[in-house]
């Protein structure tokens, strides 16, 4: 049906990997960071991310004259695992560094690459994904906000929700309406918009996280002029343009590892239980993990190819499983150690179970439901 290829790390990517596991591991012992379970998502720092774009370690497969450094798809991967793996807090470049570059490196004019692409791989310039709205979530096409044209631009009414870390962003790439729905094709006259966050008429409200945490919002655009130059691709082409965008958000390592830290500090504590039984329970978890781990990279190495629309399928597979398996640690952690989930706990494995259990919900909603993403692979495997 699909063939994904396989990966053997090299040397030079095993020493990479050694490297970039060393400097969070230092990091943490300076205190620069404090660990969390889904911290992709919720745990946005820009000193961190400023950090990090100093390594070079953003917009890392980016043509040089960019910003970028030019190293492979399986370079950032291994990056991408090790900030998973740990916990660190990497939400402020999180969207920008995975999607928006791709999108405008394929469909941005020059000026946008030159302009947007250096500062995002300094990790200064953060993005966020306004896909969703009240009544439009699994189903896109049905988005209302719509746009305007008038001379040198665009004038934005509407509303998105669910918006993450909107409130620390600096642009949000828009789904918009720019033509009315013809009546027969719903796909067109969708385009895509970067919003200025700060532009006068953008209201950003925050959404509490059951956490209690603020991590997403409502954004409400009220007359918000959108000048010209900030159009992404074509207007009227914002479906294909936004389905090639999907790709890259639903196959990555964040799909599988958002509660990673939590197995690990499991694998740990049943070790000093001397606990066999748990290990061999806990190990199954690896095994699955072992699994998914060779779909996505194998997804990664199709993109690298750069067309997008080839992977959506087995990139819908790894997000349908994927994230199914992130909540069943918590669920198997419970039956193997006795914990006491507290946001605030002392003990690291009580903090890790509090942040997964109430993270958890969200990660088959995310990003696409599984019910949704299931329905794309049957249709995919039918029609081939
Ligand atoms: C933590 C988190 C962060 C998010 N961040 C963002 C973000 O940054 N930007 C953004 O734009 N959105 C974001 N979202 C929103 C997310 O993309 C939507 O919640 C998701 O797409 C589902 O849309 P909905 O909530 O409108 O549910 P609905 O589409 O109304 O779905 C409700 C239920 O119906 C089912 N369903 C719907 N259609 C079908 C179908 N055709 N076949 C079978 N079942 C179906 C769904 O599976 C679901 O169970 C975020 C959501 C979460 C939980």
């Amino acid at each position: 049906m699909f063939q994904l290829p396989t990966v053997q790390f090299t040397e030079e990517q095993e020493a990479f990997r050694l490297e970039v596991r060393n400097f969070l591991q230092e990091h943490v012992e300076k205190g620069t960071f404090t660990p969390k379970c889904d911290s992709w998502l919720s745990g946005a720092d820009p000193a961190f991310s400023k950090l990090i774009g100093e390594q070079g370690w953003i917009g890392m497969t980016w043509p040089k004259k960019y910003g970028g450094h030019e190293r492979s798809t399986i370079d950032r991967y291994i990056l991408t695992e090790e900030f998973l793996a740990i916990g660190a807090p990497v939400a402020a470049h999180w969207f920008a560094d995975r999607q928006t570059g791709p999108l405008l490196l394929r469909y941005g004019t020059e000026e946008q690459k030159q302009f947007f692409l250096p500062k995002i791989a300094k990790g200064e310039c953060y993005f966020a994904i306004g896909l969703s709205e009240p009544n439009s979530g699994s189903d896109l096409a049905s988005v209302k906000t719509r746009a305007e044209k008038v001379e040198g631009g665009w004038i934005v009414n509407g509303q998105k929700i669910w918006t993450s870390n909107a409130h620390v962003c600096h642009y949000m790439v828009t789904l918009v309406r720019t033509s009315p729905f013809d009546g027969k094709n719903k796909h067109a006259g969708l385009s895509q918009l970067i919003i200025d966050l700060h532009a006068k008429g953008v209201t950003i409200a925050p959404i509490k996280f059951l956490t209690g945490e603020h991590h997403f919002n409502e954004v409400f655009f009220d007359d918000v002029f959108v000048p010209d130059n900030m159009v992404v691709g074509e207007i009227g082409n914002g479906w294909e343009q936004g389905l090639a965008e999907l790709a890259f958000e639903r196959s990555g390592p964040e799909r599988i590892l958002s509660t990673f830290p939590l197995l690990d500090e499991l694998i740990q504590e049943l070790k000093r239980q001397g606990n066999k039984e748990g290990l061999k329970q806990a190990t199954k978890l690896l095994s699955r993990l072992w699994g998914l781990r060779n779909l996505s990279i194998g997804v990664a190495k199709l993109l690298e190819s750069g067309n997008g629309q080839d992977v959506a399928i087995p990139a819908s597979l790894v997000k349908a499983i994927g994230t199914k398996f992130e909540q069943s640690i918590p669920e198997i952690a419970r039956l193997l150690v006795t914990t006491y989930p507290k946001l605030d706990a002392e003990r690291i494995l009580d903090r890790y179970m509090a942040q997964s259990i109430l993270h958890s919900p969200g990660f088959t909603i995310r990003g696409g439901t599984t019910e949704v993403l299931l329905g794309m692979v049957a249709k995919g495997v039918v029609a081939r």
